[in-house]
């Protein structure tokens, strides 16, 4: 124990290896994206600055031979790719997925209340969170707003208060002696944060506060704001933790994890091999929408990048999408909620996830390709099937398989705590899977 310790203080002089200069970064990524509006916009900055061309939807796409490319749907999905149209049919398409949205409480649209003094606002749980680890967290605000301008235009605008401005303090345990036992949390009346004490009950207009942060933020034009997508994250920085600096506690690793992997898989490959990512919104509510992986985004795109129905339909043949989302690692305090011989450990490498009944799109066929491919990258991969007796999770893997038909394998990083406000993921697998995937990229 000694010995580690003096080893991790020595750690502040010494240069930092390859794959702490990664954690850094995935935690700079997901600080720097509270909202999948945040993460697509911080995705787009760094593609730019690897030499990725920004395409727009609805404008007319002159695609050249051999250049990368990329495109965004509602500013919260993302598909990056690499132009190498003579190759398409032969070699079909390294197409890596995963996805922006973590579970989260969203503002109501009227969502100002006062209670006993105390100014709140209203919200609506987004996707599977779980509540109770909202409580006592030091809570910030941020999202999209979208506002007339003074010329009458509408626009958006992504706003992020940044400092802790909520709180949704727990309930003491002499009024609540069942806390421990049983946690009932009512979504409607449990949930809303306090945000300050008011005197009296004037109203407060919410979205008065919106236009005075457009303004702080630089937006000096802004006539009316109309309406917004907001939505309250914790303020604790992303951290590497452990006696053995061994872990990654953070907000939303699930997914921002997987699409930094993704990221920097298919930016450090720097190849000319055709490669496609695509990071999407909405999977925490089903996917089903313009911009998730249930909609036409990715059809869409393909459509564009090989015209001819039979060209695509011969490369989407011999694509593979590795769909990334995290596992499970089993927990040491509720180890039988895990099948004996399927419980994934933190730091031993990406989980190949695999559900007969097809929650996850794994097959035979591409799970021994991803294993060959963590072979030769000197990765062992684990393996993760549901107890018998428990429902399967799903991830947007299924759902990209049957929209586009292509071979599709389900993988991910093991964590604990998914949908808590804050997870925990070993430092050593996400390094790893970028390397496998970057290979994937690059082969
Ligand atoms: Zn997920």
């Amino acid at each position: 124990m000694v010995e580690t310790t003096q080893v991790v203080n020595e750690g502040t002089s010494k240069e930092l290896s390859d794959q702490e200069v990664f954690n850094q970064g995935l935690l700079d990524f997901i600080d720097a994206s509270p909202t999948p509006f945040h993460a697509t916009q911080t995705m787009a900055q760094q593609l730019l600055a690897a030499g990725f061309v920004e395409l727009l939807e609805g404008e007319q796409w002159a695609l050249e031979n051999g250049k990368k490319y990329f495109v965004t749907r509602n500013f919260s999905s993302l598909i990056a790719f690499v132009y190498s149209p003579d190759l398409f049919v032969n070699e079909g398409i390294r197409m890596m997925g995963a996805h922006t949205d973590s579970p989260c409480l969203r503002v109501k649209p009227n969502p100002e209340k006062t209670a006993q003094g105390y100014f709140q606002l209203g919200v609506e749980v987004y996707g599977g969170a779980l509540l109770s680890t909202w409580f006592d967290r030091d809570l910030s605000l941020a999202g999209r707003v979208n506002y007339l301008d003074k010329q009458q235009q509408l626009r958006s605008s992504l706003v992020n208060f940044k400092d802790p401005i909520a709180v949704i303090p727990s309930l003491a345990i002499h009024l609540n002696r069942e806390a421990n036992e049983a946690n009932n949390i009512n979504k409607q009346k449990h949930l809303p944060p306090i945000l300050m004490q008011v005197k009296d009950k004037k109203n407060i207009d919410f979205k008065d506060w919106l236009h005075a942060q457009l303004e702080l933020q630089g937006e000096t034009d802004v006539a009316k704001v109309m309406d917004y997508e907001l939505s309250f994250y914790d303020t604790q920085p992303s951290a590497i933790i452990g006696l053995q600096k061994e872990f990654i506690a953070a907000s939303r690793l699930d997914n921002l994890l997987s699409c930094y992997v993704g990221l920097q898989s298919l930016i450090n490959a720097d190849s000319d091999k055709p490669a496609l990512l695509i990071c999407t919104d909405h999977e925490e509510v089903g996917s089903a929408s313009a911009c998730g992986a249930q909609g036409p985004m990715l059809e869409h795109c393909l459509q564009r990048m090989i015209p001819d129905t039979e060209q695509r339909l011969r490369a989407i043949d011999r694509s593979l999408m590795i769909s990334v989302d995290n596992a499970h690692g089993i927990h040491p305090n509720y180890a039988d909620k895990h099948d004996e011989n399927h419980g994934p450990l933190l730091n031993k490498g990406a989980v190949i996830k695999i559900n007969s009944n097809q929650r996850y799109a794994t097959n035979s066929e591409t799970s021994s390709f991803f294993r060959q491919l963590c072979d030769s990258n000197n990765v062992t991969p684990q393996v993760f099937v549901t107890r018998s007796d428990m429902g399967c999770g799903s991830t947007i893997g299924p759902i990209t398989a049957s929209e586009v038909g292509v071979k599709t394998i389900d993988v991910g990083v093991p964590t604990f705590a998914m949908h808590s406000i804050r997870e925990l993921a070993g430092t050593q697998d996400a390094f790893d899977l970028s390397r496998v995937l970057t290979s994937f990229f690059q082969q």
